[in-house]
């Protein structure tokens, strides 16, 4: 049976491009780039909990990777390094090494290295700390937006929850939306470039990951705001071509959950740059309602013009 050290060196010791000195040794070495700040962000994955247990390995070690990747887009930063912790039941290599492909391909695409980690028996757990630069007092939080602003979301929020509710037997899916729904859930695209490109111009922003109403509803605490959808504007193409019924693919757009696509709120007069970064990236930029100074509130305007109340019921872990 090979040792946690030969299991390290075989499988996560890779050249680091931007690590002074990175797995290894008793710690990493990170230099910042001259007068950057640094985001940190830890996220964990619990088998059973967060992802099945038989969640093909190189799918989990992109998604382990890719859900931090996505916090630090959140903030408007650039990841740089990442740390991995992992808990494994037994030393199967050809995980491991599966495990380690994934994770490798997502941290070649977004420029991480993986500078160290931890390796230890037990219950399937992993957890991945990374830590990117953004230059002091340009990081876009959750407490930023004002009454007035504008509400955006990139990309399709929902395919993910839908292609978890088709691995649950909970929704038939089949051919081309079949593919895109388990791609999203299980090889999610976090929006670096968008998050970057949106410094100075965001008021406040998230990366959507347990449903757009119960992470909407942080950005309403954090800015004591609140908020009205139209429902006319939220993105729906891609779900309706899901041939799943329209309770089912509204359920999974509102409050699924696995999107990491970024929510974010700006000032009416940014509208145009949004709309030529949506442009210049390839990437669909939604306006999907307004903030007011009703605090807290939450609201649908339906396609009659009707107002209804929404309640956040994004996925919350201890409910
Ligand atoms: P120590 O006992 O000093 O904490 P470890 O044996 O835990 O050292 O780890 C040895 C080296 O391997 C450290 O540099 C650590 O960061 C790295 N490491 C351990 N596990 C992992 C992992 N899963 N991924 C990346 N680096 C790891
Ligand atoms: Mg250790």
């Amino acid at each position: 049976m090979p040792s946690e050290f030969d299991l390290i060196r075989r499988h996560f010791t890779r050249t680091p491009r931007h690590t002074v000195l990175a797995v290894g040794d008793d710690a990493a070495l990170l230099q910042p780039r001259a007068g950057m700040q640094l985001a940190v962000s830890t996220d964990m994955l619990v088998a059973g909990t967060h992802f099945f247990a038989d969640t093909d390995a190189c799918d989990l070690g992109w998604k382990a990777l890719a859900v931090n990747v996505s916090d630090l887009a959140a903030m408007g930063a650039e990841p740089r390094w990442a740390f991995l912790a992992l808990a494994l039941p037994a030393p199967d290599e050809d995980w491991i090494a599966a495990f380690a492909e994934g994770f490798f391909a997502c941290a070649e695409r977004f420029g991480v290295d993986l500078a160290g980690g931890d390796t230890t028996r037990g219950p399937l757990t992993l957890s991945v700390t990374i830590a990117g630069e953004v230059p002091p007092g340009s990081a876009i939080t959750r407490t930023g937006a004002q009454a007035g602003d504008e509400l955006w979301v990139s990309g399709q929020p929902g395919l993910a929850a839908l292609g978890l509710a088709a691995l649950r037997g909970e929704a038939t899916l089949a051919g081309a939306a079949r593919t895109r729904c388990l791609q999203a859930l299980q090889r999610p695209q976090p929006r670096v470039g968008l998050g970057k490109a949106l410094r100075g111009i965001a008021s406040a922003m998230l990366d959507v990951s347990d449903g757009l109403l119960g992470d909407l509803g942080h950005i309403l605490d954090g800015s004591q705001v609140g908020a009205i959808l139209e429902a006319g504007a939220l993105p729906t193409a891609a779900l309706r071509a899901t041939a799943t019924p329209e309770a089912t693919w509204h359920r999974c757009l509102l409050a699924g959950g696995d999107d990491y696509e970024l929510l974010f709120s700006a000032p009416p007069e940014r509208r145009g740059q949004v709309e030529a970064l949506s442009q210049a990236l390839h990437l669909p930029l939604h306006r999907i309602g307004t903030l007011n100074p009703e605090a807290g509130t939450l609201k649908l305007r339906e396609h009659n013009g009707t107002l209804v109340h929404l309640t956040r019921s994004g996925y919350d872990h201890f409910r």
